[in-house]
């Protein structure tokens, strides 16, 4: 017997030595199936985010209910659309109920929207080259204007500066007719960023002389504001993906502005309560009965069970349970 302890003992302190120093990786972030503690409401707004596809934009919930079963019994939480309610408590659930994330997050980003007004202001003032005209396109976008875009590879991003109303497209103009390229928008760009503001032509890849932004780059954005995670989170895979494939083909140099991203999402989400990926079959204890509870429910929800260790989430007609979980990074090979 003695001998087995000793050798226990061997191994874990072995294992101590070989794991301890493992390097993580920052890019890889898994969600482990493991006891959770505790669990509250904005949890579940996380796994209701982090679990619906934003492929399906149509089925963006008007109601959310939310339940959590824990020793004590059922506690429950209902939020409807309201955006006079933006406050802390509510800012995830209006998030996840429109297509708009000027609406909710219009107001955590009002300064810096503002900033970048008066930066477009003093650029019109200062770029003023003799028979040509600067004009500012399309600054505001919706979600679904972008998802659309970038499905159709006329954007690089599934989630843009523009849909923060922290970018600009610029057209030049001479004599009403629009430039699509003269070498007028290598000035603006280095006037832009004279202001303090970063120019599409200096993309790594997509260069893209006619747009203008607040920040460098999404990453960047976050690390100022990581509330804004929540808004980022559900496009992950989207980037995730591009990231794979970009270093399939060796070109990982074009992809550095989302690789930056994925490491920032990844450390806000790092030790938080997740859905497990892969779905588990309905839980045995359950019965039908269990489900009628939800007939007629026209909203997306989320049922947690935090002792039996899964979460139930549905939105319009798809439904599944996932293990919960905690969020760790995998080890660097
Ligand atoms: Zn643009």
């Amino acid at each position: 017997m003695q001998v087995k302890i000793g050798l226990f003992l061997i191994l874990i302190f072995c294992g101590f030595t070989v794991f301890g120093v493992q390097e993580l990786d920052s890019l890889q972030l898994n969600c482990e199936k493991k006891p959770i503690k505790s669990l509250n409401f904005e949890d579940l707004q996380w796994m209701f985010r982090e679990r619906v596809r934003v492929e399906s934009q149509d089925q963006i919930p008007t109601h959310l209910a939310f339940f959590i079963q824990d020793v004590s019994g059922i506690k429950s939480q209902n939020y409807s659309f309201d955006t006079t309610l933006i406050n802390k408590e509510n800012l995830f659930a209006l998030s996840n109920m429109t297509d708009d994330p000027l609406l909710v997050w219009g107001k955590t980003l009002a300064q810096e929207i503002e900033n970048f007004k008066t930066l477009k202001d003093s650029l019109a003032k200062v770029f003023n080259p003799r028979g040509y005209r600067l004009k500012f396109l399309q600054s505001e976008r919706g979600l679904a204007r972008q998802m659309d875009l970038f499905n159709r590879g006329r954007s690089m991003t599934a989630l843009s500066l523009h849909n923060f109303n922290l970018a600009v497209d610029v057209g030049i103009y001479r004599r009403g007719r629009y430039l699509r390229r003269s070498n007028l928008y290598e000035r603006l760009g280095s006037m832009a960023k004279d202001l303090g503001a970063f120019w599409g032509g200096d993309f790594v890849g997509f260069p893209d002389v006619g747009h203008i932004q607040a920040f460098s780059n999404g990453a960047n954005l976050v690390q100022k504001f990581p509330e804004l995670t929540f808004e980022y989170v559900r496009f992950k895979e989207i980037y995730e993906d591009n990231y794979a494939s970009a270093l399939a083909r060796g070109r990982v140099d074009l992809v550095e502005d989302t690789r930056q991203l994925i490491v920032e999402l990844n450390k806000n989400r790092a030790q938080k309560v997740c859905a497990c990926k892969q779905a588990i079959p309905i839980p045995n204890e359950l019965s039908a009965e269990w489900f009628e509870q939800f007939k007629g429910m026209s909203t997306g929800y989320v049922f947690a069970n935090r002792q039996a260790g899964w979460v139930y989430i549905k939105n319009g007609n798809s439904g599944y349970f996932y293990p919960l979980g905690v969020y760790s990074f995998a080890a660097k090979n």
